[in-house]
């Protein structure tokens, strides 16, 4: 552990971003007295209100969604704020860019750069910039965040302050990876994994308050399952979030834990118990929902 509390700062693309792939790590840092602060780039609301997607569909050109969109943004601004609560941090900003402005812009970079040097974060956390092939708005933000600590550790314009961020990781870098053929060509890999088996049932209530996009109740524990229960299986505990470092560790000593340690001596049945909470069956659905099969997609709709 750092000699001092240290200031992290989360760059996250959408709304939920801020807590749904490293949450559990950033409650783990703001219970042990760090500071955290999450920056939402864009509204989220043209890719992820499935309320207005929904209206759209129904309605199609005879919908006008600009006049939902405010409302929209401020419903998925509050869901988040509500859920990173929960995670324990509650410095919430949002720099109010459209999530199908889709480019990597100098005034993106600029807008992440004043977070930069207004905080002034140890340690910086965002997408990985080759995330979708570089190419979807998770990369275009893992990119911007990039340019804005280069941008941000210059002497700046003015009166500026200049701060150099010392540790950056991207977050969640292989979820993304085989969706589409040009995500092989990306560098994404999980070179560190965090233990988030004692704070997953938090991250399972966060999840279920962003209910604009329908990931409250059953959603949220498959999702805590599958995301989070598949990265813990690969480091042989319950639930992990995985992350890449941008820039390699440096230390005096070859770093390694007490519970790397045990393993040497632990028996199989303590290993496997391990791994095998499941939290789903802990933490109880919301009022009023339900697990369900009703969605099945009959196997007749797969005739080729
Ligand atoms: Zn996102």
């Amino acid at each position: 552990m750092p000699s001092r509390p240290i200031q992290i700062l989360i760059v996250a693309t959408h709304p939920a971003d801020t807590f749904d792939m490293a949450g559990g790590t950033l409650s783990h840092h703001a219970a042990q007295g760090d500071k955290v602060t999450a920056v939402i780039a864009t509204t989220g609301v043209r890719s992820h209100h499935w309320e207005l997607a929904e209206m759209k569909r129904q309605e199609g050109a005879s919908l006008d969604v600009e006049k939902f969109v405010e409302q929209a943004a401020a419903e998925k601004l509050e869901e988040v704020r509500n859920a990173c609560r929960i995670m324990g941090y509650d410095d919430v900003r949002d720099l109010g860019f459209e999530d199908d402005d889709i480019l990597v812009t100098q005034d993106k970079i600029e807008a992440i750069a004043e977070v930069i040097r207004e905080v002034r974060p140890d340690i910086m956390i965002s997408h990985h910039p080759y995330e979708s092939g570089g190419l979807k708005m998770h990369g275009t933000i893992g990119q911007s965040t990039i340019y804005a600590w280069q941008v941000a550790a210059g002497t700046g314009r003015g009166r500026q302050l200049r701060h150099a961020v010392p540790c950056i990781y991207f977050m969640n870098p292989m979820a993304y990876m085989g969706n589409n053929s040009l995500e092989y060509a990306s560098t994404a890999r999980a070179d560190l994994y965090v233990d988030i088996t004692d704070v997953i049932d938090k991250k399972v209530k966060a999840l279920d308050y962003i209910s604009s996009q329908f990931y409250g109740g059953p959603y949220s524990r498959k999702r805590s399952e599958v995301d989070d229960g598949t990265y813990g299986n690969k480091v042989n505990v319950a639930y992990a979030e995985q992350f890449q470092r941008f820039f390699p560790l440096k230390c005096y000593t070859l770093p390694i834990t007490d519970a790397e340690l045990e393993q040497i001596d632990q028996s199989p049945e303590v290993g496997m118990g391990r791994r095998s909470e499941i939290v789903g069956a802990f933490t109880p659905l919301p009022p009023n929902m339900e697990f369900s099969s009703k969605y099945r997609t009959p196997k007749e709709k797969y005739n080729l």
